[in-house]
């Protein structure tokens, strides 16, 4: 299994390392680059030279027949242009006969400059400078025998000063020290920046998630939202606050619906109830009014059953569409004719103004669904005298269909609602008649499965219109498919 760690803990890791990667790693890759090519080119710089020195000493020991230590490198001698060069010369028996550099000549005049016991290859010695002894290591870059007449009389190591024996050198390592102070303030920076920066994104995740384990126990109201100024996490702390905001409405109007079905089932089985004991004892007989009443109960109870049926067509209502090329205008006309006595039996007025041939890519019984769902509302919530305007209409790409009633209104509180399932407003639940608020749900959901709009205007106590527009061609097959 994975090791877990806290997104803290491995937000601060991961500043770190490119701090570390940044502060430490580059600047030493650049050092040692530098040195490099430093070297390199004191190499190139030592060959110019070389030879010249070569053949001075050869010309020094030919004309003494020895090393005359007191010839070699006058003091003005301009052999070494280069200040971190030294230059040994070594005897044949590997004694250094003389060592130069410019360094030298400088620290003489302030400090002592021991070579004795000094050998070939050994590449090491001390400089006393104030009292102090460094250590230090010279590198030999090249080395030249010297002959006479096919003899040898001794060799030259050429070699460079470490870099510290300059002044340039200590300025460098001053500089460096510096350097490495500030490096080292700068990582105490950059983990306080690394912890703060860890602290601000790993926040708002945590109380996020914290957020989300409250809802998914069904804590709704202790969630409480994170503010962030970083996008995406508003993005994520936003969308959980609205699905805690979603959950908390359904489970609201699952609540409501379950009271809501109680309630209704409870009336007509205690009148049912009521009824049979009566006759049962006696106290009634069994004429073919009362018969009437407790089957009318019995059919209410059924059509309560029906509606919790209609569940499942909210699912069914999204997929399995097949959409063809239909003639919508004899669809609505058909709908309409189909609730023209339901009208009536009410005494409520079917005005329609369907336009002739609305050919359109859809699934026929789907739609014939919406306009039945919506003729049924209209019919419910609108009370004897009122009237209904159906309109079926082609707008261009889209065909539009309007229902608009007189009835009973929908409250603005309630109207951003309607088409959540199981939502009914309070004057729709104090009605005798009704569903349990799934119709206009499975309206909206066969509409935009046909990549549509439904919206719906209202003002209380005056009408609702709800007006459906919905292309007449499918774009892709089953774009519109969930
Ligand atoms: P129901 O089966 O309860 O009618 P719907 O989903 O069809 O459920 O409607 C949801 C709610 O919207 C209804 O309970 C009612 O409160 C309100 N509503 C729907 N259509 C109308 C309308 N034409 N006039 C007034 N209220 C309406």
């Amino acid at each position: 299994m994975k090791v877990k760690r806290s997104l803290r803990t491995q937000l601060i890791f991961q500043y770190m390392v490119i701090v570390i990667v940044c502060m430490i790693v580059i600047p030493a890759a650049i050092s040692k680059l530098l040195d490099m090519q430093f070297r390199r080119f004191a190499s190139e710089r030592l060959q110019e030279n070389e030879i010249e020195i070569a053949e001075y000493f050869v010309r020094v020991y030919l004309e003494y027949g020895t090393w005359r230590e007191s010839r070699l490198f006058p003091e003005n001698n301009d052999f070494i242009r280069w200040p971190m060069f030294k230059v040994e010369l070594f005897d044949n028996d590997g004694r250094s006969v003389r060592m130069y550099n410019r360094m030298e000549s400088t620290s003489r005049r302030s400090s002592s400059l021991e070579l004795s016991g000094r050998r070939p290859n050994t590449g090491s010695h001390s400089l006393h400078t104030h009292g102090d002894t460094v250590p230090a290591r010279d590198i030999m870059i090249e080395r030249r025998e010297l002959y006479v007449e096919g003899i040898r009389i001794g060799e030259i190591h050429f070699s460079i000063l470490p870099f510290s024996f300059s002044p340039e050198g200590r300025f460098l390592t001053k500089f460096n020290k510096i350097m490495y102070y500030a490096v080292a303030a700068m990582l105490a920076v950059a983990v306080l920046i690394a912890v703060f920066m860890a602290h601000r994104i790993s926040r708002p995740v945590l109380n996020t998630a914290n957020m989300a384990r409250q809802i998914s126990r069904g804590e709704y109201e202790k969630s409480e939202k994170t503010d962030t100024d970083i996008t995406e996490l508003a993005v994520l702390v936003d969308s959980v606050d609205r699905l805690g905001e979603s959950l908390k409405e359904q489970e609201n109007l699952r609540r409501r619906l379950l009271s809501d079905i109680a309630h209704e089932l409870r009336n007509p089985v205690t009148i049912i109830k009521s009824h049979l004991e009566a006759i049962e004892d006696g106290v009634w007989q069994p004429t073919p009014e009362r018969i009437r009443l407790t089957v009318g109960e019995i059919d209410r109870l059924s059509s309560l059953i029906r509606e919790v049926e209609k569940l499942t067509s909210i699912e069914s209502a999204a997929h399995c569409i097949t959409f063809e090329n239909i003639d919508i205008s004899q669809t609505a006309e058909r709908a309409a004719m189909a609730f023209d006595p339901m009208y009536a039996a009410k005494g409520v007025l079917l005005k329609r103004s369907i336009e002739d041939k609305i050919f359109a890519e859809v699934d026929g019984a789907k739609i014939r669904q919406v306009v039945e769902n919506l003729l049924s509302n209209a019919l419910r919530y609108t009370d004897e005298g009122g009237s209904v305007t159906f309109t079926a209409a082609n707008t261009g790409n889209s065909f539009t269909i309007k229902v608009k009633d007189t009835g009973i209104g929908i409250a603005p509180k309630d109207l951003p609602y309607v088409f959540e399932r199981f939502y009914r407003t309070d004057l729709s639940r104090t009605r005798t008649s009704g569903g349990i608020g799934i119709g206009l749900a499975i309206v909206k959901a066969i509409v935009e499965a046909h990549n549509g709009t439904i919206r719906a205007e209202s003002e209380l106590g005056k009408g609702s219109t709800f007006t459906v527009e919905i292309p007449l061609k499918i774009k892709e097959k089953g774009a519109y498919l969930s």
